[in-house]
């Protein structure tokens, strides 16, 4: 789709430019212009309009005569002769005597030509301008654009964004399929008295499609896309940004049938907590908002779609029936949908044609289709930078660690010492995950630093669509978290900060189990905390009394100890595998599922 942006707002300083230039104009223009006007006669001329007395006004300079008619319309200049009698003439013949015949020649005359015809000629460009850019804007610039929305309106056009192009993602594209056949016949659902809901609200990790769904659905339905971000309302000024909402219906009403596509509506659509001095702007955009929302029919061709990553901390207001009535979730995708995201977008490179998207698809586990977008696009960076004409299966496996883990650092010695600490902390990690399940655990582990800080990485063996996870398992992952430190201990006997991040991981597994998922004997079925971030990071807020709290880090602690002292034994009973497999990585720095499972069943 053609993207216009609106046109920019008339500052201040355009008048000031305007006026800068009058005066430019006045200062060379003019003169230029009065001196173009003076007409050059020969001295006979001169002397016969003395004798018949048609001079109006003469200016005798060194070198030059400037002289007027009777009537003051034209100037004439003329050159010096030595004539004595001249000045005796002239006066005889009843011109009168002046200086700066120029500027004098007639007051009116003059200040039409310095002053008001500069105007004219600068108000009629700027009209010319102005209307230009209105035509393309759809009508809504105007002089001091403050408080206007400044909404990109996406032209219908042949080249839009439609639903083949967003992959996966089934469900919210069926959902919104309803939408795109209203626009395309609002008779039918008229008819029936069925009326469209007025907002869809599109919720889900950040990168996972919802703005390009938006797109697709005004690119199927073939209408004007409105699109405009939350933040982009706040503005400086109080009240501006309810204005900006007022403006953006405005326009949408005149387009409609259309979408209007606000982004991170959150920035506005938080719950209005009543805090003193809580965020007036906000406020009164967010009661704008609500108020357009009720003041359209619900047949009106106006459909907002709306996007966020945080939907709990939406104002009920917003979500109540009537306004934003419709929730289409927009996940992660699964493996189907991540291999269908890689294949849309290795259209547009050239890739291999023996490259296996499924495997790529089981390597990228978790990844949102901006990052899938991104992976394709970094292998088509390296294979440019090797001089090959189509991205190979390699590039993409590389790039999947670039986006994830970040580029190879290229530069970081580890000391002998600590790649030996970090081939050990890596296989310790494999090796419990393996015993526990009799299966490969991982895709693949190196040890090569990464520019993300991470000393080693393991690509995970994609666990397929799981929706349930028994209590074993859980456990068995929180020793899965330990092992890397379970098996510095067990090797060296000391151990290192190398392992913050899985102590983070397995404590976060543990609290889980025992607040949320009722798997501690002492609590039976209740929750002591509840997510309020979902899609971010999943933060959690604890809701019970001080001494449970100190009862569930009790419980907590003792849990984690149980799983990290189940793994010093797994890697106890297994040293010698333990020493081979991270000896093979130690050498080779990259150790894949398969190998690790061929040393491990020698
Ligand atoms: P969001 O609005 O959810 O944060 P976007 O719609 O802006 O995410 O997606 C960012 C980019 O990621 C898109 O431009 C596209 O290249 C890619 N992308 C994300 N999801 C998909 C998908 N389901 N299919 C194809 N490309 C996708
Ligand atoms: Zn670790």
């Amino acid at each position: 789709m053609n993207e216009v942006k609106t046109p920019k707002k008339t500052p201040l300083y355009y008048y000031g430019i305007v006026v800068l230039c009058l005066m430019l104009f006045n200062s060379l223009v003019m003169p230029w212009f009065a001196r173009r006007q003076i007409k050059l006669v020969d001295y006979g001329t001169f002397m016969t309009m003395t004798e018949n007395k048609e001079i109006g006004l003469v200016e005798v300079q060194e070198n030059q005569i400037l002289f007027t008619d009777k009537e003051q319309t034209a100037v004439y200049k003329t050159g010096v002769m030595n004539d004595p009698s001249l000045v005796e003439r002239l006066k005889n013949s009843g011109a009168q005597f002046s200086q700066q015949i120029v500027e004098q020649m007639s007051p009116l005359a003059s200040f039409v030509i310095y002053w008001i015809l500069p105007l004219v000629i600068f108000f009629g460009l700027g009209q010319l301008m102005n209307r230009k850019l209105m035509n393309k804007a759809g009508g809504n610039s105007m002089m001091f654009g403050l408080g206007k929305s400044s909404a990109k309106v996406y032209v219908k056009s042949s080249e839009g964004i439609h639903f083949n192009d967003v992959a996966g993602e089934d469900e919210a594209k069926d959902n919104l399929k309803e939408i795109v056949d209203y626009l395309h016949n609002p008779a039918k659902y008229k008819e029936i008295g069925a009326s469209m809901p007025k907002g869809v609200l599109l919720v889900g990790p950040p990168g996972t499609g919802k703005t390009m769904l938006a797109k697709a659905v005004a690119g199927e339905a073939d209408v004007p896309f409105f699109s405009m971000s939350g933040s982009e309302f706040v503005e400086m000024f109080v009240g501006m940004g309810a204005s900006k909402v007022r403006d953006l219906f405005r326009q949408a009403k005149e387009k409609a049938p259309c979408i209007v596509f606000i982004d991170e509506i959150d920035a506005i659509g938080k719950k209005r907590d009543g805090q003193i001095g809580g965020n007036d702007e906000r406020e009164q955009t967010l009661n704008q908002l609500l108020t357009e929302m009720d003041g359209f029919e619900g047949n009106s061709g106006v459909i907002i779609l709306a996007a966020t990553n945080r939907p709990e901390s939406l104002d009920p207001a917003l979500t109540r029936p009537g306004r934003f009535d419709r929730r289409v979730p927009v996940e992660l995708p699964d493996l189907q949908g991540r291999e269908e995201i890689l294949k849309v977008h290795a259209k547009k490179i050239k890739v291999d044609s023996d490259v296996d998207f499924h495997q790529i698809a089981r390597m990228a586990s978790g990844a949102s289709g901006a990052e899938l977008a991104n992976i394709v696009n970094e292998a088509a960076l390296r294979a440019v930078r090797d001089n090959r004409s189509s991205a190979s299966q390699s590039d993409l496996e590389e790039s999947i660690e670039i986006v994830i883990a970040g580029y190879q650092k290229k530069n970081a010695i580890l000391s002998d010492q600590e790649k030996k600490t970090v081939a050990y902390h890596e296989i310790g990690h494999a090796l419990v995950a393996a015993k526990q399940t009799q299966s490969a655990p991982v895709q693949k582990i190196t040890i090569i630093p990464r520019t993300s800080g991470a000393l080693g990485y393991t690509m995970q063996v994609e666990e397929g669509n799981k929706y349930l996870m028994t209590k074993e398992e859980i456990e068995n992952k929180i020793a899965t978290f330990t092992g890397g430190r379970a098996a510095e201990e067990v090797v060296f006997g000391t151990i290192s900060t190398g392992a913050s991040n899985d102590i983070e991981q397995a404590t976060k597994l543990a609290r889980a189990m025992i607040t949320r998922y009722g798997m501690s004997k002492d609590f039976d079925m209740v929750a002591m905390e509840t997510v309020s971030n979902q899609y971010l990071g999943g933060d959690t807020s604890l809701a019970c009394s001080m001494e449970t709290q100190t009862e569930i880090d009790r419980q907590v602690v003792a849990l984690v100890k149980q799983q990290h002292a189940k793994a010093v034994e797994i890697l106890k009973a297994n040293r010698e595998k333990l020493d081979e497999l991270a000896c093979y990585l130690y050498e080779k720095e990259t150790i894949t599922g398969e190998e690790f499972m061929e040393i491990l069943n020698r």
